[in-house]
């Protein structure tokens, strides 16, 4: 049963940058292996989950082949894993590897959406983020987006080399996170503390995804395509460059 398994500790959230952990399995069941502790993100607000290995106590390897949240309970994060799942038992200890180098183009790429979303003053409908691109949906009508403008302006965020800080605040504070949430690209995954994502004061909003720490690192970005998806709705699709 799934809901008697433990939450999970979201290593991902308080240490984005580790890429290896220690954690004991807690749960078994039909999503796949839930631990006490993850550094793997799970699917969630457009950005795909992490992929990776875990490395049992007898030196073997068994592949993450998805990570996702308990549908039921939020605060339960399951692992999928590929063959050699016969030695898993309650209590057993493994190591995570996660693919960092995958992550770590989400950690940019869903960080310039956030850059993105302090250039256009619209609710955002939609998001996906990929490994090499990413796109955003806004409800404009009136579309007086330009691709070159839109790249120029990315980039000179991008060098202005702005601090990424996150903070957690109480979810009752209801009115102040609403207000926040116009632009929310990955909401904040289960309750008990919302955590912001602040961009130098550019873009303030609530989201529950992995970011770099300063824009820097997101690098030369391109945006290659603004379409007209229906009478409200532009899509913006940006690439790295
Ligand atoms: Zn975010």
């Amino acid at each position: 049963m799934s809901s008697a398994v433990p939450a999970t500790r979201a290593l991902f959230d308080t240490a984005p940058y580790e890429r290896e952990f220690s954690a004991q399995v807690v749960g078994l069941g039909a999503l796949g292996i839930a631990l006490d502790q993850t550094l793997f993100y799970p699917v969630g607000g457009g950005q795909p989950c992490d992929l990776g290995h875990f490395v049992l106590p007898d030196g073997s390897l068994v592949e993450v082949l998805g990570v996702q949240r308990d549908p039921q309970d939020r605060s339960t994060i399951w692992h999928q894993l590929g063959e050699g799942v016969d030695a898993l038992a309650i209590g057993l200890q493994l190591r995570g590897k996660i693919d960092w180098e995958r992550r770590y183009q989400h950690m940019r790429m869903h960080t310039c959406l956030h850059l993105l979303c302090s250039l256009i003053d619209a609710p955002v409908t939609g998001c996906s983020i990929a490994v090499d691109k990413a796109r955003l949906d806004f409800d404009l009508p009136e579309s007086t987006l330009e691709r070159d403008s839109l790249t120029l302006q990315l980039n000179e965020l991008v060098e202005r080399q702005l601090e990424v800080r996150a903070r957690f605040i109480g979810e009752d504070d209801d009115q102040a996170i609403r207000s926040m949430s116009r632009t929310l690209i990955a909401p904040p995954a289960f309750a008990g503390a919302v955590r912001l994502i602040d961009i130098a004061g550019l873009d303030i909003q609530p989201c529950g995804g992995t970011h770099v720490s300063n824009t820097r690192e997101i690098g030369q970005v391109l945006c290659e395509r603004i379409e007209k998806k229906s009478r409200h709705n532009r899509r913006v699709t940006l690439r790295f460059a």
